[in-house]
């Protein structure tokens, strides 16, 4: 891996980008080993630059990953540990990738298109969750249910056994975080399969399952193409549970591969999410939002704020200063921009600049303005312009569909009930924002919204504590938080008859 073992951070970015090792294999029961569908080549969509090879696993490689997971769940090893030495182990592996920041940073920089200072950002966040689920390790509690005079009956909690985790190209670090973290800290074992445009900062977390002493077989990391590994992944006999995040029509195919094992699902899906923007808003604060809501990660965001919808009063002064912010993004190659500012990356790959930037053609064609943007930049690499439409109405596809981009459209209202109307006229509900100084409007609002997370003054309010996941077509069970504890045990109740 890239400066290996007891490196520490600070090291320069050249010295970094030296050390990137050409080619990367899949982690599999403790060993690296070559994938079974051969190589697959990782670049940088700001250039197109080669950044590494990665190892593509078959349906073989997916069968040992399983079984070498399935082998340390027999064992009992993870569920005998008491649980804090557990939750120490998955706080090491945190401490482990804190120790790499720099260094993972400037790979996932690379391979992603994102700013380095975003990067950096992932790399912390990613570090938290090892953080925050270590530390719940401990918590996870029976009880006891009375039963009279004759009994004594309490629950337990146990793993279910062996997680597959499917994982996005958005945040291929913190996705893996997320799931990889709750997981263990709960006892299972994890078969992991990463994205194929980013998959290789996902790595680290194998040395640092290693680092920490985890058994062979506990944690596996392989890339591989969907269609064939994950969807063997998905599909597999072996596994007691599958946890998805990405597109709708993916998550269509995991949960029925689940639901034919009869295994439960947790999807963690796209969204089309919106911010109501009430008369009296504080603009300030709602701009600050829009920066972060729809531009950050070039808005490759599943709750990113792609819909504003603005009350008349003020809609028109939204629409100026929102296409200022857009105008305002230095956008060019992630690597170069390492501090935090009004910057964008490229988007991942010239496929999904090439999709958003046809959504825009598509919005002007049925009738939206482009205040600003909507182009790819004039310039080699995956870039599109940040993007604000006007004009934008209810039914439009624009308006309706994910673009998982820089691309805000804003809607205009004259009333709260249209703007809940048209805040949940659309199949998603990932999450919902609204931006007034009434405190009874707001939670009204809140209350109304169907989605799972809803932000009231500042767009992404929250954290790791924070439960998060979809209404609708947005997905189903709930990820962060100790709700998604219960994502990764099941009940068993014990009655003793005395
Ligand atoms: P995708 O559905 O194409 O791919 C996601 C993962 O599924 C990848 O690892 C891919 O290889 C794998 N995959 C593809 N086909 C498969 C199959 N038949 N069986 C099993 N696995 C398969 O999504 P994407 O393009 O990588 O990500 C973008 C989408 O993800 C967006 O819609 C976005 O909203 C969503 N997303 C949601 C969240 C969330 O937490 N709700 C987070 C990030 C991304």
């Amino acid at each position: 891996m890239l400066g290996g073992r007891g490196v520490k951070a600070a090291i320069s970015f050249t010295e970094i980008t030296m050390k990137i090792k050409p080619f990367w294999k899949n982690y599999i029961d403790g060993e690296y080993s070559d994938g079974g569908a051969g190589r697959l080549e990782v670049t940088n969509p700001a250039d197109g630059s080669l950044v590494a090879e990665v190892a593509m696993a078959n349906a073989a490689d997916v069968d040992r990953a399983v079984a070498a997971a399935r082998r340390v769940q027999q064992s009992g090893v993870l569920a005998a540990m008491r649980p804090v030495e557990l939750g120490r182990l998955v706080r090491g592996m945190g401490d482990y990738i804190m120790a790499r920041k720099d260094e993972i940073a400037t790979l996932l920089c690379l391979e992603s298109g994102k700013p380095y200072w975003e990067a950096v950002i992932e790399v912390e966040g990613a570090v938290r969750y090892f953080e925050y689920y270590g530390n719940q390790a401990e918590t996870i509690e029976g009880r006891s249910i009375p039963l009279g005079a004759g009994y004594l009956d309490f629950t337990i909690y146990e793993p279910l056994g062996v997680s597959a985790q499917i994982i996005p190209w958005n945040y291929p670090l913190e996705m893996v975080a997320r799931s990889l973290s709750a997981a263990l800290a709960t006892g299972n074992s994890c078969v992991i399969k990463t994205p194929e445009l980013d998959p290789l900062s996902a790595f680290y977390f194998a040395e640092a399952a290693e680092a920490v002493g985890l058994p062979k077989g506990a944690v596996n990391i392989f890339c591989g193409y969907g269609p064939e590994a994950g969807a063997a992944l998905a599909g597999h006999h072996d596994i007691n549970q599958v946890v998805f995040t990405g597109s709708v029509q993916t998550g269509i195919a995991v949960a029925t591969a689940a639901a034919a094992n009869v295994v439960p699902a947790v999807l963690e899906l796209g969204g089309k999410s919106a911010a109501i923007v009430m008369p009296d808003a504080d603009l300030d604060q709602l701009m600050d939002s829009i920066r972060w809501g729809i531009f950050f990660n070039a808005g490759q965001v599943c709750s990113a704020m792609s819909r504003i919808i603005a009350h008349a009063d003020i809609h028109d002064e939204v629409v100026e200063r929102a296409a200022a912010i857009a105008t305002s993004l230095d956008v060019g190659p992630g690597i170069e921009r390492r501090e935090f500012g009004a910057n964008m990356g490229a988007m991942v790959s010239d496929g999904q600049r090439d999709r958003a930037e046809g959504m825009c053609r598509d919005a002007v064609a049925q009738g939206a303005r482009a205040v600003t943007g909507g182009h790819r930049l004039n310039r080699e690499g995956s870039f599109l312009e940040p993007t604000v439409f006007d004009g934008v109405a209810p039914d439009m596809t624009i308006a309706q569909e994910e673009v998982f981009g820089p691309v805000l459209s804003v809607l205009k209202v004259d009333n709260d009930a249209d703007a809940i109307a048209v805040a949940n006229g659309t199949p998603y509900g990932l999450v919902g924002g609204i931006f007034t100084r009434d405190i009874d409007r707001a939670t009204q609002a809140a209350r109304q919204i169907r989605a799972g997370q809803i932000f009231i003054n500042e767009w992404f309010a929250g954290g790791v504590e924070t439960p998060f996941g979809g209404y609708g077509k947005s997905g189903y069970g709930r990820e962060k938080g100790r709700e998604a504890l219960w994502n990764y045990v099941q009940t068993k109740n014990i009655a003793i008859k005395m």
